[in-house]
């Protein structure tokens, strides 16, 4: 089940890709395992998916070890700042980053470790009142504020899109958050080049390749709908 859902999607992603006159090898398929055990992960991992999304740090932790070297965590989810320090040398790269705080937080852990932290900036794209991430009118003053820390690396935007039936209601957010990249990039603030676009999910990622995005976060395309504990009880 599994192997095929994601032998499907790789090939959506590519005809989304070819639409859009980009290379499928451009765009990373990020499996979202929150929930999901590491006997199923597995599974993504024996199909090719060596790149793993978690929202909360301790679901990292939980499965790290089990899951060994041959797999890279990204942190996708709100992160607290006293947790930075579990997480700071085990994962690849920190898609939610949106506070100064945070920003702080993980400059300094990161130098502790005499390491430079690759992150993205969480942007609210469509400004809902529920969701993390900064307003994008923020965005550029917040990056200038980072860019002088050493031991971070600004490596583009992230938003997650306001859930919608007909994912071509978000297209015009996903076209935002790549123009807001290109506006940023073009202002030259020292050190920091964005390349990455993280948009998209199991829902909408077709047409947030359409739109740029260089990672898409799937979970439920490729383990099924997940079961929380409250689910479960009821
Ligand atoms: C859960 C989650 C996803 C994946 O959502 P699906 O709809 O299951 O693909 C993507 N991004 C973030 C930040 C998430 O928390």
């Amino acid at each position: 089940m599994i192997q095929e859902n994601i032998m499907e999607i790789k090939e959506r992603i590519k005809q989304a890709a070819l639409r859009s006159g980009r290379l499928p090898e451009d765009i990373l398929l990020l499996a979202v395992t929150k929930t999901i055990d590491t006997d199923r992960i597995q599974e993504a991992v024996e199909a090719g998916l060596t790149s793993l999304g978690e929202n909360k740090v301790q679901e990292i932790l939980d499965k790290y070890e089990t899951m060994g070297e041959n797999v890279k965590w990204h942190l996708i989810g709100h992160l607290q700042t006293n947790k930075v320090k579990y997480i700071i040398d085990k994962v690849e790269l920190i898609h939610s980053v949106e506070s100064l705080k945070l920003a702080e937080e993980i400059e300094k852990r990161a130098a502790a470790k005499n390491i430079i932290m690759p992150i993205l900036v969480e942007v609210n794209i469509a400004q809902e009142d529920s969701k993390f991430g900064l307003h994008p009118s923020e965005v550029e003053t917040f990056i200038r504020n980072i860019s002088t820390m050493q031991h971070i690396c600004v490596k583009g935007l992230m938003t997650v899109a306001p859930y919608v039936e007909n994912p071509e209601e978000n297209r015009y957010y996903f076209r935002q958050l790549r123009e807001l990249l290109v506006d940023i990039n073009e202002k030259k603030i020292d050190n920091v080049h964005m390349d990455i676009l993280s948009m998209g999910m199991t829902g909408d990622y077709e047409v947030a390749i359409e739109e740029g995005a260089t990672i898409v976060r799937v979970g439920t395309g490729i383990f099924g709908e997940r079961f929380y504990p409250e689910k479960l009880n009821k």
